[in-house]
């Protein structure tokens, strides 16, 4: 069982699946999606293709038991950031698989096809969704959680091959302030948009150190407030009329994407000035905290302990996943995947030997909760 999915987490990085909204003109997951629909549906899985964006189709593989049990979703994402012609051609070193996407994540697809398939006579459902757009705007899960519901799932992103528990939400505003446009010689005839930003940076500096002195969670770095990008001014010789500034919060679990953005509102609006401030939400991204005492948790950390002999150590990361949409649709979740490191890097690897256990924890855990 083992060798096969490294096997086939090589065949999965030799197939080009760059996210073209982050590589304009890039392949896209249309191959990589054929293959992995071929290759469930040779195994008897029932296969849906989802595709409500043109070339960027998701695969939803059912494995149905018996009946009465309990379905499973196992969901790893199809699509990569940008990939040359070497990082395309995946080399096994020093029990290191190399290549885009050994890491993140086609050796956490392959664990998760090889799996459920191993994971035969179960009276639940199996359900494999290998999404698209994961790298750029979650697409392909929004459009698989709006189709099929699951009793738990499991995300196999690279987690180390720990067990991630919890990780921060974000979210981003536009902030547009308007001021009156003077000549520099008679500034107070104006109204200074820039002047007015800095008084609304310094206060966000509070409400940063506010944050940082807050309880906190003991897995995860503190909640930020940060600008992003500013812009604002004509010339030397004018008051400025306008200024924009991009602000990102990432956020704990437990605060709420409308409290985050009824207290970011409250902030700026407090700041005292005679120019115009409009806030705008442009994305807000559910912060994501496994329940503790779950079936999910106790079902993946039994069968990681089966396969390893040690117990398996919780962790929270510090970056966003699909495992917030899942959560949010009412779906216990929990993340593990392989070991190795290099995301979006140049080089990117994982260690042969996660694979393997990864993908035994997967038909342990699997053949546990579908019993
Ligand atoms: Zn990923």
């Amino acid at each position: 069982v083992t060798s096969d999915a490294l096997e086939l987490a090589r065949t999965l990085i030799a197939i080009d699946s760059v996210n073209p909204l982050l590589v304009p003109g890039a392949a896209g997951e249309g191959e990589i999606a054929r293959f992995c629909a071929g290759w469930l549906a040779e195994r008897g899985f029932e296969v849906t293709i989802l595709e409500q964006s043109a070339g960027r189709p998701s695969v939803v593989g059912v494995l149905r038991g018996s009946g009465g049990g309990r379905t499973l979703m196992l969901n790893g994402h199809l699509d990569t950031v940008s990939a040359t012609p070497s990082q395309l051609t995946p080399t096994v070193r020093d029990g290191n698989l190399y290549g885009r996407g050994a890491f993140d994540m086609k050796t956490g697809v392959a664990a998760i096809m090889v799996a459920a398939d191993a994971a035969r006579g179960l009276r639940g459902d199996v359900l494999v969704t290998l999404v698209a757009d994961e790298e750029f705007g979650s697409a392909g899960t929004e459009e698989v959680l709006a189709a099929f519901s699951a009793d738990g799932a499991i995300v196999a992103e690279p987690s180390g091959f720990e067990l991630t528990v919890a990780h921060r939400g974000f979210a981003w505003f536009d902030v547009q302030i308007t001021g009156k446009a003077a000549h520099g010689s008679m500034p107070e005839q104006g109204i200074d948009a820039i002047s007015h930003a800095g008084r609304v940076m310094r206060a966000l500096d509070v409400l940063e150190g506010e944050l940082k002195g807050g309880a906190g969670h003991p897995l995860l770095a503190p909640a930020t407030v940060r600008v992003a990008t500013i812009a604002g001014g004509v010339d030397a010789a004018t008051v400025a009329p306008s200024c924009t500034l991009t602000i990102e919060r990432r956020y704990l679990p437990g605060e709420t994407p409308a409290a985050v953005e009824e207290q970011l509102r409250d902030v700026i609006h407090r700041v005292p000035g005679d120019a115009t401030t409009t806030v705008t939400a442009l994305v807000s991204r559910a912060a994501f905290e496994a329940d503790p005492g779950g079936d999910v948790v106790n079902c993946v950390s039994r069968a990681y302990e089966a396969v390893v002999g040690a117990p398996v150590v919780q962790r929270g990361e510090p970056f966003w996943t699909d495992a917030a949409l899942i959560a949010q649709a009412g779906i216990p979740c929990i993340i593990i995947g392989v070991d190795g490191g290099g995301a979006h890097a140049d080089k990117e690897w994982a260690t042969t030997r996660s694979i393997d256990r990864l993908t035994a924890v997967l038909e342990k855990a699997i053949r546990e909760f579908c019993s």
